[in-house]
């Protein structure tokens, strides 16, 4: 079930009707001389595209976002004004609708808000992969009462990402990284299933070192998933890291950085001390697996790669991905802006924008929004 199983637009007769398009032009913005502007707009060139089409095709086009996390009332610090600006200068002619979480039924995933959201409508289509593993009223509503599609690049991200789990080039090479193993274990194991070495790294590896009887100072640690980790160790498909870097207790680390020197630790971090990026040899042994790869899938940063004392593991395995002639998919937001940082975007085949509906697409096989578009009404 790729990306081909969801209908498409392309056949519709638009002209002289009213789409909908639900996006996600949830954004980075920031204050300049007090005016909120937007500082990538990757997000709202990505979907010009499908608007510019609809609107050759004779459509009227309303697109629809949320931005920012504002809890259900207005709040002017989320007004889509900004994303506004910058997507009628991109592609005039298309109307954005004012935040979705302006109102609480669209977390709430009520059908009346949702109805409300097509009233006049005629076509709905959901361009917003990053959002389809919500179960909101802006995703599942609107394809239970008009005809509706997957837009181009929320079919690319699905079909991508399933492809690769279906049928990959072998030796297929996952990386798993990122602070804590509760958010990523479910992917760890649906990987160890699939993958021929899962690689794990960042503040989610030390409990899976505490397992094999290795000490951890006071790195990042999650008592309850020990056993589980232990399990899947014992399959022999998940790698951890053999040494660690870091610093004492209490000195100042992260993207405001700090200046106190970096302690190599070797395969046990004493008490006192905190790990926060993988070591040189674990960086060799990482690299090592990496270049036999056919397919990559990387998600979540090796350390603390925000601080340039603790990017060296982040980078080296950024480096060999893209280094290698594999088929290399990077999902999360964390990884996709490591990738940015080293200057290394476009050397890995592909991208993936929705960190959290990456994650669950790879770990569920498929998402809420998914499921709506291919339940809901066709033309
Ligand atoms: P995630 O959102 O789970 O992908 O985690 C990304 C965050 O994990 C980044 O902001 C990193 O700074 C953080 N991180 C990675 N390794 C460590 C570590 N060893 N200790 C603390 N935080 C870490």
């Amino acid at each position: 079930m790729g990306g081909e199983s969801l209908p498409t637009s392309d056949d519709w007769d638009v002209r002289g009707k009213r789409v909908l398009v639900r996006v996600d032009f949830n954004t980075p913005v920031a204050d300049v001389d007090g005016e909120l502007v937007i500082t990538d707009d990757f997000r709202i060139r990505s979907a010009v595209p499908l608007f510019t089409d609809l609107l050759a095709r004779g459509a009227s086009v309303v697109a629809c976002t949320h931005f920012g996390r504002p809890k259900g009332r207005v709040d002017e610090r989320f007004r889509v004004e900004p994303i506004r600006r910058r997507l009628n200068e991109l592609c005039p002619g298309v109307e954005l609708l004012e935040n979705l979480r302006f109102n609480p039924g669209e977390e709430a995933n009520d059908p009346e808000f949702g109805a409300s959201l097509v009233d006049g409508v005629d076509f709905y289509i959901n361009e917003a992969f990053g959002a389809s593993h919500r179960a909101h009223a802006s995703i599942m509503v609107p394809p239970t009462l008009v005809a509706s599609a997957a837009g181009p690049n929320l079919r690319r991200e699905v079909a991508y990402l399933l492809d690769l789990l279906d049928e990959p080039a072998r030796p297929f090479v996952a990386i798993v990284g990122g602070a804590k193993v509760a958010d990523k274990l479910g992917i760890v194991k649906v990987l160890a299933a699939r993958a021929d070495v899962v690689l794990v790294g960042g503040g989610m590896a030390y409990t899976f070192e505490a397992t094999q009887g290795r000490t951890i100072g006071s790195s990042l640690f999650d008592e309850s998933f020990l056993a589980e980790c232990a399990a899947l160790l014992e399959g022999g498909k998940v790698h951890i890291p053999v040494d660690t870097r870091g610093l004492a207790d209490g000195a100042p680390f992260g993207s405001g950085g700090g200046t106190d020197p970096v302690v190599d630790f070797g395969a046990n971090v004493p008490e006192g001390f905190e790990g926060f990026d993988i070591g040189p040899r674990s960086i060799e042994a990482f690299t090592e697996v990496i270049a036999t790869a056919k397919t990559i899938l990387w998600n979540g940063p090796m350390g603390v790669f925000e601080d340039p004392r603790f990017a060296l593991g982040t980078e080296a395995i950024a480096r060999a991905v893209a280094a290698s002639p594999a088929l290399s998919v990077i999902g999360g937001g964390d990884s996709v802006a490591a990738l940015q940082q080293f200057g290394l975007e476009g050397e890995v085949s592909f991208v993936s924008t929705g960190g959290g509906a990456s994650l669950e697409l790879v770990e569920f096989g498929d998402l809420p929004g998914l499921r709506a578009l291919r339940e809901g009404i066709r033309v």
